[in-house]
C-alpha cells in the first residue's frame, strides 16, 4: 500500500510525529479539552513534549495522556485503513473507557488474589 506523506487526518500538512500526534486540529482539539498544552516553538522534539507533560501538575494524568496519544494514532489509522475519521469527544471516550477497563484488570482482591466481577475488556498478555 502507498502511504502518502500528508497527514490522512487534515489532508493539509505533511505527517511528522508531532504533526500527528500533538499539533494537527483534531488532536490539538483533543489536549485543549483536556488541558495540555501543545508543543511550543522551543521544543525540538515529542519526547520533549512527553517530558515536559509529565513534569507539568496538571489535572490530567499521565497514563490518560498516553492513551490519548495511542486513540490518536488508532484514529489515523482507521482513517487510512478503513475511511473512518473520529472526533476529539469520541476519541477522549474511547480513550477514558480503555483506561478505566485497563486500571480494573489492575486491581486484584480478596484472599485469592481474584479480581472482582467486573466485565473484563482487558487482559494482561
Ligand atoms: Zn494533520
Amino acid at each position: 500500500m502507498e502511504v502518502s506523506e500528508i497527514c490522512p487526518v487534515c489532508n493539509f500538512e505533511t505527517e511528522t510525529i508531532i504533526h500527528c500526534l500533538i499539533s494537527c486540529g483534531l488532536a490539538r482539539d483533543c489536549w485543549q479539552r483536556l488541558g495540555v498544552p501543545v508543543i511550543s516553538p522551543g521544543e525540538r522534539g515529542f519526547i520533549e513534549w512527553l517530558e515536559k507533560i509529565v513534569g507539568c501538575d496538571l489535572e490530567v494524568q499521565v497514563e490518560e495522556v498516553v492513551v490519548v496519544l495511542w486513540h490518536l494514532w488508532f484514529n489515523r489509522n482507521k482513517i487510512i485503513w478503513r475511511n473512518e475519521n473520529g472526533s476529539a469527544t469520541g476519541i477522549i471516550g474511547a480513550a477514558r473507557n480503555c483506561l478505566t477497563a485497563w486500571r480494573e484488570a489492575q486491581v486484584q482482591t480478596g484472599e485469592w488474589g481474584g479480581r472482582p466481577h467486573l466485565e473484563e475488556k482487558w487482559v494482561k498478555p
